[in-house]
């Protein structure tokens, strides 16, 4: 069979992109597959400021720059969702969405998380309307009006601070009485007059008036009361979970649906890596998942040289 590819990377995110930067500087015939947004979660996030050597710059500034770096020695291009990767032993099979294959020596398989969903009555058809998943992108929709933001990780807290700029005011609502974000960012947060934060809520339901939301029912998880928030917009940030679906028959996922590696980014099949967020891993950033994306495609050219 002819093979197409050296190399085929799965996601286009800092860990993707990396990657393919590393497998073109090697020589190595390089295809990046992007199915959702090229750039990864890093388009939806405002601001990065812990990426050693740039002070401070836009998720979408850091992400386009990827883009252009990441096919900069000549990495092709491919968009279509993958729905399974099948391995054949030196040859690995990644069927796209569209009916097409795409033949590789070895996948690099870097295609992050996606966010929990809200999951209330109707919220699904209002995401767009009033329930969004990206701050950056609709936030200013929401200028001088009072918005709800679930959840208490790095995610809720950062893009809380950043609706701070365009809102009234800000509820930040948590399940528990403590935040899992960084203390920096939580020290911010609760300095901020413009956030209000309420604790020990769940979601409930969503108000509704003349199609628009008008407010955002909440249950305290202790006593079962409802409380209604005032606010136009409600941003879920409840954290994601791992983008396999694609590859769960392959044996090489743990059981929260991450993908198992070694320290060279290895899964348990031969020619088969991980990278970046989809990976089972103590810290998640920018930096880690640029990290796994050099170490799998540095991996990857020694599986293809033995
Ligand atoms: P996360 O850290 O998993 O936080 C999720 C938050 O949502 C938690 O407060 C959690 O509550 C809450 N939550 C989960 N399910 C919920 C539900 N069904 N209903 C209501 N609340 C719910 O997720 P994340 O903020 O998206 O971050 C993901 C990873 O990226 C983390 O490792 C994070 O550190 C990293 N990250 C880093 C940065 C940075 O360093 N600048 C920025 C963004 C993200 P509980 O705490 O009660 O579980």
């Amino acid at each position: 069979m002819d093979v197409q590819y050296d190399v085929v990377i799965i996601g286009s995110g800092p860990a993707g992109l990396t990657a393919a930067i590393y497998a073109t500087r090697a020589n190595l015939s390089t295809v990046i597959i992007e199915g959702d947004t090229p750039g990864g979660k890093l388009t939806k996030t405002y601001e990065i400021e812990n990426y050693p050597g740039i002070d401070k710059i836009s998720g979408v500034d850091l992400a386009m720059q990827m883009m252009e770096h990441g096919q900069k020695f000549g990495a092709a291009m491919e968009f279509a969702p993958v729905t399974a990767v099948e391995d054949q032993g030196e040859v690995k099979l990644v069927h796209l969405a569209d009916g097409r294959t795409i033949t590789g020596r070895t996948v690099i398989v870097a295609t992050g998380t996606k966010e929990r969903e809200l999951q209330v009555d109707r919220a699904q058809e209002f995401t767009g309307r009033g329930v969004s998943y990206c701050a950056v992108c609709d936030g200013s929709f929401y200028k001088g009006k009072k918005v709800a933001v679930i959840g208490g990780g790095n995610s809720a807290l950062e893009e809380s601070l950043y609706l701070t700029q365009l809102v009234e005011l800000v509820n930040i609502i948590i399940r528990r009485d403590v935040f899992r974000a960084d203390a920096t960012v939580v020290d911010k947060v609760k300095a901020n007059p413009k956030i209000n934060i309420i604790t020990k809520h769940l979601p409930e339901s969503l108000v509704i008036e003349d199609g628009k939301i008008r407010g955002l029912v909440i249950k305290d998880v202790e006593t079962g009361e409802l409380t209604t928030v005032d606010c136009e917009g409600v941003f879920p940030y409840m954290g994601a979970d791992p983008a396999t679906g694609f590859v769960k028959d392959l044996g090489i996922l743990d059981k929260n649906g991450y993908i198992i590696v070694n320290k060279d980014m290895e899964t348990s099949i031969p020619g088969i890596y991980g990278a970046g967020d989809v990976t089972v891993k103590d810290l998640r950033q920018v930096v880690t998942a640029t990290n796994d994306g050099a170490i799998a495609a540095n991996s990857a050219s020694r599986y293809l040289n033995k």
